[in-house]
């Protein structure tokens, strides 16, 4: 062996690329297992209606508590599933818990509104779509109480395609929310040519906007764009009160972060409509 690779020209990169593979392709084989095992947890992040003072929907947000690694971020594996072919099962899967937990705070007098992220790639794969359409049909639950969050890349390969796809899933009533926005390419192009309801505006541009000048005309203007194209606007990236006062000045409709909340488990949003509704009727 020792032989064999002192003559290997591919010697060195081997030894990092493959371990690097290996390892992919055992945490892929691991998603599988942790999907079947329902151990991956689905936490939901409030987002706040900033006139009514109220929270109003939510957002899904997947999380992996591997047994070894400890808790590994959604912007690691979530390529992975992707590169994969996965990623329509983990998305049944974040649904079919949101839909759980949907069913759970409307029976508890809370009818909200949550919305799921939904990978470029998948809004433009047809039998994920129909197939998507047909577990919405079959949830119990009103197309009007689900958002749909897309990115901007999942309009770049095939604009047309990605265009028609949401129109067909937004007849149903389901909404449509483009997230991360300012961040992707061509952005005004897409607004143009997507059927939108909502915008959110990515937490790079929304943090500084009260302390910095640019990002204020970047966001203000935003938010007026928005509006006038018959938009929702979403800040995400709230993380403190200064933040927040300052987009409720600037007309921002909803805002998102962990100034109002860290994203959490079903039962606890359940608490904090709760506590919403008493304060409200005290
Ligand atoms: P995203 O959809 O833009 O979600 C917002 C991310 O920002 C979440 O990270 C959330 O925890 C984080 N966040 C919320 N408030 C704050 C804040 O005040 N400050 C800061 N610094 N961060 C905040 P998370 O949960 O790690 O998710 C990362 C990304 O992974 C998501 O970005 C989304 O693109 C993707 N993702 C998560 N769950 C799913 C899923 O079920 N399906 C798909 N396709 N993608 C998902
Ligand atoms: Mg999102
Ligand atoms: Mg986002
Ligand atoms: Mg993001």
């Amino acid at each position: 062996d020792a032989a064999e690779e002192a003559g290997d020209p591919w010697r060195f990169h081997a030894g990092s690329v493959e371990a690097e593979v290996e390892r992919e392709l055992s945490l892929l084989g691991e998603l599988d297992e942790a999907v079947a095992a329902g151990e991956l947890e689905v936490l939901f992040q409030p987002k706040l209606d900033l006139r009514a003072d109220r929270i109003v929907s939510v957002e899904a947000l997947v999380r992996w508590r591997h047994r070894e690694r400890g808790p590994l971020s959604p912007d690691l594996f979530i390529p992975l599933a992707e590169k994969g072919g996965r990623i329509d099962g983990l998305t049944f899967y974040v649904f079919d818990r949101t839909i759980e937990a949907l069913h759970r705070w409307a029976a508890a007098g809370h009818p909200i509104v949550a919305a799921i992220n939904l990978s470029a790639r998948l809004v433009t794969a047809p039998d994920f779509m129909a197939a998507l359409a047909d577990r919405i049909a079959a949830s119990g639950v009103a197309p009007e109480a689900l958002i749909l969050e897309v990115t901007e890349s999942a309009a770049m390969h095939d604009p047309a395609g990605a265009a028609a796809a949401l129109a067909a899933i937004r007849a149903l009533g389901v909404r449509i929310s483009m997230d991360d926005y300012g961040t992707g390419q061509s952005t005004l192009s897409y607004l143009k040519r997507l059927p939108l309801d909502e915008l959110k505006i990515d937490r790079s541009f929304v943090q500084h906007a009260h302390s910095d000048r640019g990002d204020a005309v970047l966001v203000r203007s935003t938010i007026d764009m928005a509006h006038e194209l018959g938009l929702k606007v979403v800040a995400e990236g709230v993380e403190d009160e200064a933040c927040l006062a300052w987009l409720r000045a600037a007309g921002c409709d909803l805002a998102q972060g962990y100034h109002i909340s860290r994203p959490t488990s079903a039962g606890a949003v359940l608490e904090l409509l709760d506590q919403q509704q008493r304060a409200a009727a005290a």
